[in-house]
């Protein structure tokens, strides 16, 4: 490239390497790689020589100078893109994420596009199957076919209209013998004809359904958003009160703008759900994404998003980085659901981002739930985002009764108490469904001895071996590790050994004992493992015959089950005592959830919790429908120990087979903090301290918790710091990792 001071252009190269770091290239030696039409931009994939190998890398950042001599600069190989796929905006955004969460660039920004782009390949094309007329079959007499009916009016449709997409012919309930018979005698053929992005819709080609008539609060929260400007929005709608057709609403308004919406939801298992009831209400084409997908259709559906062939995307956590060619809308469902931040290596949060995505788009951006994280009422609170409640049920449905159930009073056979049963069989017998709630997969969390009292203990892990029965073995839920589940005590030789507690396995083995005729079906990450099961079992909760379903919490989150009138909480105390400070929000959150699966249909529903702390201010709040009041108590609780939303906080994670190596690298982590010069605002320590779990996998874990009441300062203080510590020695024995805004404390 020539440039006008003769100076070299150097281009800062992001390459998949888990340092904090660029890599300095030249221009690509060929001329006429780069000529003036074709300018490198950041964004822009290229092939770069490092080591021996030629690798995908990806231009960050151009520049006239370079730390390195520019002698022992190399060039870059070859240019994978014209230009970049991405708007600069978009990718400035993935590079500002690289940073907020310390994440080395490199993996970050690899994280961000869909795989086949990272493997250095092109998007793929998408192509339509048509039919179309041959010469032949246009000279065809219609006659000739008069033995041969649908064949002949198949032929005689294409007289006229020449070509149609096979889609079409299927809406058309053409018959597809006929049709091949017709291409055998070559009077039709197949082509394949590249997608055209679609035009802007029109009043009458959009809607595939009417909308429903929205109920006043649902009128008033639809109106009240505004779609021409950035603005965050919470939609606070309890479970079943009709936020997904505000959704819809909301969706239809820019689409008929000419514009796209984007749609997160926490969990694979809703997208077909989701997606079925999108299709529902528009003619347009919707994207989805999600890990489920081959890298070939992640790739397509990012291209439709990319281009603007898909008005709707629809995607789980990752979906937040697809650029789109006409932003109108972010919509974050079930905002506060953990699955937004991702828990390994690049640790971003979609919810977040989708606030900076939203700014910088300047649109409009819904956050949705039930059951918001404190984080979001707060910002209502302070006015960063405007609330939006829906208060009720439309229709008949109306909020669940709760009957708490105080276990220290109440006996429980095999975890259940009389009370549970009872209404279980009332249930039943009035045809209802049934929805058993128990956040813990597997038999028994424990085997023991009843001689010597030996607990099946994880040899890698500092936890519980699990007992499963279908098939028969012992798991760790935490490292996956499998034996088999011993006849005798391995220590005394008893064979006295029992099952302690019970998971969702055991509890469908006593509800199968308790209602004999009842058909149970269990849901958890052991039931649903194939591509198909989740489908399947819906498909049979949606006949709406009486039953019993059992499960986790894939039970809790978006389904509506219209049958159900009754949730059993077999143990709501699990997050009361938890070291993480976040656990009594999730577990309110979950019950929360849960409880909203109950009476969503005709018939008003019943929530029973079993707990032994019935009276605790928590609990109490729950169990009067109130979870803003739950939230707040909660939130005092927060302020006191000045946590988040209070103050900012970052974790720094460390891991190692060597104990000490694992504390030491913290150790010094913290001292380096230290040792800079004091900030503006103040900063906090707390560890290293072990993790809840000290040894998982057979590596030992410590964390330290950074607190600042200033996010900037908090920015700075730990971007210095992983620098300076990255090529320590003691950070060499060691896998370390930083967590900003962490979700999971443990
Ligand atoms: P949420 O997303 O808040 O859980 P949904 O949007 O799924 O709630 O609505 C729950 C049920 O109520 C659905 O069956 C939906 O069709 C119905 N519904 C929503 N809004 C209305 C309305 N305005 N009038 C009648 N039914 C409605
Ligand atoms: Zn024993
Ligand atoms: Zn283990």
């Amino acid at each position: 490239m020539i440039n006008p001071n003769n100076k070299q252009t150097v281009y800062r190269v992001a390459v998949p390497s888990p340092l904090r770091r660029l890599f300095d290239y030249l221009s690509p030696v060929a001329q006429n790689e780069v000529s003036d039409s074709k300018i490198l931009r950041a964004g822009t994939r290229v092939f770069v020589p490092f080591g021996h190998r030629k690798i995908v890398g990806i231009i960050v950042m151009i520049d006239n100078t370079s730390d390195l001599p520019l002698s022992r600069l190399k060039p870059i190989a070859s240019i994978i893109d014209n230009e970049p796929l991405i708007p600069q905006y978009l990718f400035r955004l993935y590079v500002w994420a690289a940073n907020y969460y310390q994440h080395p660039i490199g993996d970050a920004l690899f994280h961000s596009f869909p795989a086949l782009l990272r493997k250095g390949e092109d998007l793929p094309i998408q192509t339509i199957k048509h039919w179309r007329i041959t010469e032949q079959g246009q000279n065809f007499s219609l006659e000739q076919l008069s033995r041969a009916p649908r064949q002949q009016e198949i032929l005689a449709l294409f007289h006229l209209e020449e070509v149609i997409s096979q889609n079409d012919l299927r809406r058309r309930k053409i018959s597809f013998p006929a049709l091949k018979q017709l291409a055998e005698k070559d009077l039709i053929a197949l082509t394949n004809v590249s997608e055209k992005v679609s035009t802007v819709h029109g009043k009458n080609d959009l809607l595939a359904e009417q909308p429903l008539d929205l109920y006043l609060e649902q009128k008033a929260a639809l109106n009240s958003i505004d779609v021409t400007s950035f603005n965050p929005y919470l939609l606070f709608g309890e479970t079943g009160s009709g936020k997904t057709e505000v959704y819809l609403q909301a969706i239809e308004k820019v689409v008929r703008c000419g514009k796209q919406a984007l749609v997160l939801i926490p969990e694979i298992n809703l997208t077909p759900q989701t997606f079925d009831r999108f299709k529902q209400r528009f003619n347009c084409r919707i994207a989805v994404l999600h890990s489920g997908l081959t890298d070939r259709e992640k790739g397509l559906a990012w291209d439709a998003a990319r281009t603007g062939k898909a008005s709707v995307v629809l995607g789980t956590r990752s979906a937040i980085f697809t650029p789109l060619k006409s932003p109108g809308l972010l919509i974050v469902d079930e905002e506060h659901d953990s699955s937004y931040k991702q828990q390994e290596g690049y640790r971003y949060s979609a919810r977040d981002l989708a606030v900076i995505r939203a700014q910088k788009e300047s649109i409009p951006l819904i956050l949705g739930s039930a059951t918001p994280s404190l984080e979001s009422l707060y910002n209502c609170e302070k006015n960063r985002y405007t609330k939006l409640v829906l208060s009720r049920r439309p229709g008949k449905a109306s909020a669940p009764c709760w009957i708490p159930v105080d276990i220290r009073k109440s006996k429980l056979t095999n975890g259940y108490s009389r009370e549970l049963i009872e209404a279980i069989t009332q249930a039943l017998s009035e045809g209802d469904q049934v929805l058993i709630f128990l956040n813990r997969r597997g038999f028994a969390p424990t085997l023991t001895c009843h001689e010597c009292g030996w607990i099946s203990n994880c040899s890698s892990c500092e936890a519980r071996l699990t007992v499963h029965r279908t098939p028969n073995r012992l798991v760790c839920h935490h490292c996956e590790r499998m034996s088999p589940i011993p006849s005798k005590c391995p220590f005394c030789h008893s064979s006295q050994l029992e099952c302690i507690g019970q998971g969702t396995e055991r509890s469908e083995d006593i509800l199968k004992a308790l209602f004999p005729n009842t058909l149970i079906l269990r849901v958890d990450r052991d039931t649903t493992r194939r591509k198909l099961a989740m489908k399947e079992v819906l498909a049979q909760i949606n006949k709406g015959n009486p039953c019993i379903l059992i499960g986790t919490q894939m039970l809790a989150k978006g389904h509506h089950f219209p049958n159900v009138t009754l949730v059993g909480i077999l143990d709501a105390d699990g997050g009361l005592f938890s070291p993480d400070f976040r656990a009594p929000e999730r577990m309110g959150q979950l019950i929360t959830q849960v409880a909203g699966r109950s009476g969503r249909g005709e018939k008003s529903g019943i929530v029973i919790l079993q707990s032994l702390y019935c009276d605790h201010p928590f609990i109490s709040s729950l169990i009067s429908n109130d979870y803003e009041g739950f939230s707040e108590e909660i939130r005092k609780e927060r302020k006191l120990a000045r946590l988040p939303p209070y103050r900012y906080m970052a974790i720094i994670r460390s891991e190692a087979t060597n104990n000490a190596a694992a504390v030491d690298f913290l150790k010094y982590y913290r001292q380096c903090a230290e040792s800079l010069p004091p900030k503006n605002t103040e900063v906090n320590y707390l560890g290293p301290l072990p993790a809840t779990m000290e040894r998982r996998n057979d590596r030992f874990r410590h964390i330290l918790s950074i607190y600042c009441a200033d996010r900037g300062e908090l920015q700075g203080l730990i971007k210095r710091l992983c620098l300076k510590v990255e090529n320590s020695s003691l950070a060499r024995r060691v896998r370390w990792s930083v967590d900003v805004d962490p979700q999971d404390i443990s």
